[in-house]
């Protein structure tokens, strides 16, 4: 039997389920449901008893900002609250995994699969920017995908809204992404998630971390995808692209383009099926044998509206096993804990390493 406990939140009350989606640098994340909606979520649960007081300004710091945020690239915050021993921040749930550990089991992607994620995760930097806000902690842990393949940015624990264009030093975020102006304690600006988002692209390319000096790329990779990491992992911050800059880039382009052109030949060719339909309901419609209105009619109906259907249900199913997420309590991801609230307060690491990623506090 599933353990389960009971919350009281802001919005709803929540069912807490003994089923661990995660484990962060201040405590677990546990699936839950909203009692009345109905929805599912993800719930960060923290005690409150081991915090300091860098702990606190930091998770108060998260909730403010995420709070305030919704992009469909941008995981949403649903309610935020506390009870004597614990914080709760409830979250849009994510069931596909993070990309870490989607690359960790599939290794690296192809350049159009990695190009199709990294226009997603761009607009989501793009708009936090827009909002003069910097993300800080921009790794492949941090990305998370829902059933529709769709990325969406997490954890905002490092997030810090910009000043007058810029923050003042701080050693923050997971080392491996750090730019040079983090690790050398200098001022920052939006330039730090741009040095992160070329280690995120690079290392999906490769399931592994550039060598910083001496780049190496696999083999096949095009010029316009290793020329823009180059400029992101530009060791001065001005030298980088800013967001818009990216989205202009010839390799960002080349996506744009060939969506439009797919688009495009999906459009004319469902034009060449309607023409088609038209063609044999004149064709039926004129004939000597029988009710030739209803076979005339019937004919295109069943093929425009029976096999896209079809292929949705399958789609759908497919999606469910693949992920082992017909309910999302079906079958647990991780094994659950003795208790759901087992892990809750201890600091524990936050990545799946693959060097040695951690958190600086
Ligand atoms: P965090 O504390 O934000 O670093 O989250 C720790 C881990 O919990 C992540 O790496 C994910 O595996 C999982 N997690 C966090 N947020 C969500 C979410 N919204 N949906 C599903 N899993 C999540």
């Amino acid at each position: 039997m599933i353990e389960q406990f009971q919350v009281q939140g802001a919005k709803d009350k929540y069912i807490v389920y003994n089923k661990v989606l995660g484990k962060g640098a201040y405590g677990v994340v546990l699936l839950a449901k909203a009692a009345n909606l109905g929805s599912y979520h993800a719930a960060k649960i923290i005690s409150k008893k081991s915090l300091s007081q860098t702990d606190i300004f930091n998770l108060r710091n998260e909730i403010n900002i995420q709070s305030k945020l919704a992009h469909p690239n941008v995981v949403a915050m649903v309610d935020a609250f506390e009870d004597n021993e614990y914080l709760y921040m409830l979250l849009e749930y994510c069931n596909g995994g993070c990309l870490f550990t989607n690359i960790q089991l599939s290794g690296p992607l192809r350049e159009e699969k990695a190009q199709q994620y990294f226009v997603q995760i761009l607009k989501a930097v793009q708009y936090l920017h827009s909002k003069n806000i910097l993300h800080r902690d921009i790794k492949l842990s941090n990305l998370l995908l829902t059933s529709q393949d769709q990325v969406k940015l997490a954890d905002f624990t490092w997030s810090t809204s910009l000043q007058g264009g810029c923050v003042g030093p701080q050693i923050c975020g997971t080392l491996e992404y750090m730019p040079p102006e983090v690790l050398g304690n200098k001022v920052q600006n939006e330039k730090l998630d741009i040095w992160s988002l070329g280690i995120v692209l690079y290392e999906m390319l490769h399931n592994d971390f550039p060598k910083l000096g001496q780049l190496f790329f696999k083999f096949g990779i095009s010029e316009e995808c290793k020329s823009l990491i180059k400029q992101m992992l530009e060791k001065e911050p001005y030298r980088r692209p800013t967001t818009s800059e990216i989205q202009m880039s010839p390799w960002i382009k080349r996506y744009h383009r060939y969506k439009e052109l797919s688009i495009n030949i999906i459009k004319s060719s469902n034009n060449l099926q309607d023409q088609k339909g038209l063609n044999s309901m004149s064709f039926v419609a004129g004939s000597p044998l029988g009710s030739p209105l209803r076979s005339g009619l019937g004919t295109p109906q069943i093929n425009t509206l029976g096999s896209p259907q079809k292929n949705k249900l399958g789609a759908t199913l497919g999606y469910s096993f693949n992920n082992g997420f017909e309910s999302p309590l079906g079958s647990p991801m991780q094994s659950p804990m003795n208790s759901p609230l087992t892990n809750v307060g201890k600091r524990v690491a936050t990545e799946p390493t693959r060097i040695s990623a951690q958190k600086l506090v």
